[in-house]
């Protein structure tokens, strides 16, 4: 379509005149686009996209061929993207509310549906109300700028998700970044930080490329030292961390502490989309009334608003899916250490195979494909460099065969390339 566009401006154009003028815009334009993606090429960080012709799960089929691959990267921790009652959830909600609300939600995009599912977030993590958005991408571009003004301050992790950094970005507070986990940088810059008039410490509570989980306890007792409010992306924890899946803040013993989450409804809770922010009632009133991507995008799909309704029904009834998928971690951590490699973080279901070499972490990658496993391999920039990866991502609805057999094809593959020790 853009080279119809493209090839259309630039006939219409002829000599002279703002057509012209425009037309050697695009074709300016055209230009620094291809060199920027050749750039890209260049550099080796070409993100391609695999497409799959069937629905999410443990067992996929690839477009053009490529049945019965064994798929080791998606973000579906507890196996509820394709699970028969979240789908049948979704399509009741669909025929009673229909496709969509054409609308925001305080125009005329409110249904029960939504208010249901806020009142069941906010249940669900033990806070007092909840709002929410298309995505926690957009939760997360909400928050700061809603809540923070110049006279406040926000303290984040340095490897905190993109999304929190862009919504920190866009609030006008004073910004203090800390080392990635250290708690005596923290410490530093919440004394810094003493001079404005509030402080929010916000961390990710489990780190999607490390599977490691952010020292919530020590965080805490820093926050109530300083008297700083602590704020949690729980995107990789909500549904399955802590002994009844209600993540990092449960299973530190810190959810008295934690006063914001933000999560997601596109991982472990269906899968589908959405997010939310769940936390103090009138911190709930204020984002209605000034977050930005909940006043100004539609309201959440009802069909998506019954998937995760259903998934978190699912995930109260009982803990059995999260231990299921805990108990698979534990079988592909334990055995992969024992094939001589080395996983970074510890019991979370992100399993990143550190390689450090980037060209060996694509190698290695597209071999396991060849191999009917899907794994993707991550570097710089994604990764600082050197620490370059596969991040294998377990599911409680993989079968410990499908385990063994990505442990038996890892370690083929490893050795093939030098990559045990
Ligand atoms: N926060 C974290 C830590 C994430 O990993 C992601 C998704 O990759 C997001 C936020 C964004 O979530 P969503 O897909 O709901 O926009």
């Amino acid at each position: 379509m853009w080279r119809g566009v493209v090839g259309r401006l630039l006939r219409s154009g002829g000599a002279g005149g703002p057509r012209a003028a425009s037309g050697s815009a695009v074709a300016q334009l055209r230009r620094r686009l291809e060199s920027e993606l050749e750039d890209i090429r260049g550099a080796g960080t070409w993100k391609s996209e695999r497409i799959i012709a069937s629905r999410q799960g443990p067992h996929l089929r690839l477009a053009g061929g490529g049945a019965g691959i064994l798929n080791f990267c998606a973000n579906n921790y507890l196996g509820l993207s394709s699970h028969p009652e979240v789908i049948r959830a979704a399509v009741e909600a669909l025929e009673k509310f229909g496709a969509g609300l054409s609308s925001v939600r305080f125009i005329c995009g409110t249904q029960s549906i939504h208010k249901d599912l806020e009142e069941k977030i906010s249940h669900f993590h033990q806070r007092e109300d909840a709002i929410l958005y298309a995505s926690c991408f957009d939760a997360n571009a909400g928050i700061f700028e809603a809540l923070l003004t110049p006279e406040d301050a926000v303290l984040s992790d340095e490897l905190n998700h993109a999304s929190i950094i862009d919504g920190i970005r866009l609030c006008k507070a004073n910004k203090y970044r800390y080392k990635h986990m250290d708690m005596q940088d923290l410490e530093v810059k919440l004394q810094e930080a003493q001079k404005h008039r509030l402080r929010l410490v916000a961390t990710d509570g489990a780190f999607s490329m490390d599977g490691d989980i952010a020292p919530l306890r020590e965080i805490c007792q820093l926050a109530q030292k300083y008297d700083a409010l602590v704020f949690i992306d729980e995107c990789h924890a909500t549904g399955f961390l802590g002994p009844n899946g209600r993540g990092t803040d449960e299973l530190l013993g810190v959810m008295d502490k934690v006063t914001i989450i933000n999560s997601t409804l596109g991982k472990a809770l269906g899968g589908a989309a959405g997010g939310y922010t769940t936390g103090p009632k009138p911190l709930i009133d204020l984002l209605r009334q000034r977050s930005r991507p909940y006043l100004f995008s539609n309201s959440l799909p009802p069909a998506v608003v019954g998937c995760a309704s259903k998934a978190l029904d699912l995930l109260m009834e009982s803990n059995a899916i999260a231990q299921s998928m805990a108990a698979k971690t534990q079988r592909f951590r334990s055995k992969m250490t024992a094939a001589g490699f080395t996983i970074s973080g510890k019991d979370h279901p992100i399993c990143p195979v550190m390689l450090g070499d980037a060209r060996l972490a694509a190698v290695m990658a597209e071999d396991m494909l060849n191999r009917g496993i899907y794994v993707i391999g991550f570097s710089y920039p994604v990764v600082p460099k050197g620490k370059a990866r596969i991040r294998v991502q377990i599911s409680a609805v993989h079968s410990d065969e499908d385990i063994d057999r990505c442990v038996e094809a890892f370690t083929e593959v490893g050795q093939k390339h030098g990559a045990l020790h």
